[in-house]
């Protein structure tokens, strides 16, 4: 499903960095000894009723991104434009009251439930955090919630370990969809699960997404995962987003050396598909000391001098396709 990108974004990242103090083996009265650059001049935006997919390996930034968006952690620089307001740049009292547009669906929702409390508290607390409705209508709401992610109501009252872990998940988007959010940022929300539950997680948000015209941020380290639910896709090597472009036009043709290396670890993305396969050495580098120029040229064949030195820049070489790599650049 192609989306109208030539409307105004719902969410506007603009070159978000976020930085990790390293402190000294003596504790944080020793003050800093480096920092982590988890995610370095991250830009992209979101589309009313798309599904947004940022895909990297693990280390790459893609997790930091989505919490720092909703300033779960708080941004070193950049901005977050959400209804024309900076989120980076508000109060914790602030950012609250936009908390209910944008939530969060996590890889492990079990950790975050309460295992003292019964599904309907859990799942009730928002609302009474946030004043809405009073107890008949709050419990319309979780029944209605319940039933939208496919959990009966008899589940209301039961308590988190009794529910699989495929029944979790749904809790775990039950719990965001409480709110009525306009965007979601679902964080590797089927990596702890086994497949055939997967493609049960991911059926219910691609229908949910439709039905109530969610906007997604998909977070994942899975290529097929990532295929089957964007409309767009954001790849992320060493905190920046290297190529962007539309599902099917990365897919029928990714550009960048390092997208073309994850997709040719695809068992089912063959390489009569791909024509120029690449091989992925070794392991990412560490975010505390990334490499020069191109941070993907101690992995790439076809780094040369210039790679060493200049940072590429993300550019549009085909409509919507954007890509950051020098020899790109070249063949152009
Ligand atoms: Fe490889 Fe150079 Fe392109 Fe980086 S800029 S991906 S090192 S060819």
């Amino acid at each position: 499903m192609e989306k109208n990108t030539n409307t105004e974004p719902i969410l506007t990242v603009k070159s978000l960095e976020k930085k990790f103090p390293v402190y000294s083996a003596f504790g944080k009265l020793f003050g800093t000894t480096a920092h982590v650059h988890a995610v370095r001049d991250v830009s992209f935006q979101l589309y009313e009723g798309e599904t947004y997919g940022l895909v990297g390996e693990s280390g790459s930034g893609k997790s930091t991104t989505g919490r720092t968006i909703l300033g779960l952690t708080p941004a070193t620089n950049g901005q977050v434009l959400y209804q024309n307001q900076d989120l980076t740049k508000m109060s914790e009292t602030e950012l609250r009251y936009f908390r209910k547009d944008l939530q969060m669906v996590f890889q492990d929702p079990f950790s975050s439930l309460n295992p003292r409390k019964k599904i309907g508290s859990i799942l009730e607390e928002p609302l009474v955090i946030h004043k809405l409705g009073n107890r008949e209508e709050r419990e319309t709401k979780v029944f209605e919630v319940l039933k939208l992610v496919g959990l009966q109501a008899e589940h209301y009252f039961r308590y988190p370990h009794e529910f699989s872990g495929g029944q979790r998940q749904r809790l775990g988007i039950a719990r965001a969809l409480i709110m009525n959010p306009k965007v979601i940022i679902c964080d590797e929300p089927v990596s702890a699960l086994d497949v055939s539950i997967q493609s049960q997680i991911l059926n219910i948000l691609k229908e949910l997404q439709k039905s109530l015209g969610l906007t997604l941020l998909f977070i994942t380290h899975d290529i097929s995962v990532v295929r089957f639910i964007s409309d767009r896709i954001g790849i992320m090597y060493l905190g920046s987003i290297v190529e962007e472009a539309p599902t099917e036009a990365l897919f029928a043709e990714p550009l960048h050396p390092y997208t073309k290396a994850l997709f040719s670890a695809v068992p089912d993305f063959t390489s009569k598909r791909l024509k120029d396969r690449v091989v992925l050495k070794g392991e990412i580098p560490s975010p505390l000391s990334p490499p020069s120029g191109c941070a993907f040229h101690t992995r790439c064949p076809f780094a040369t001098a210039i790679c060493k030195q200049q940072t590429p820049i993300l550019k549009e070489i085909k409509p919507a396709h954007y890509v950051a790599c020098h020899l790109v650049e070249e063949k152009e």
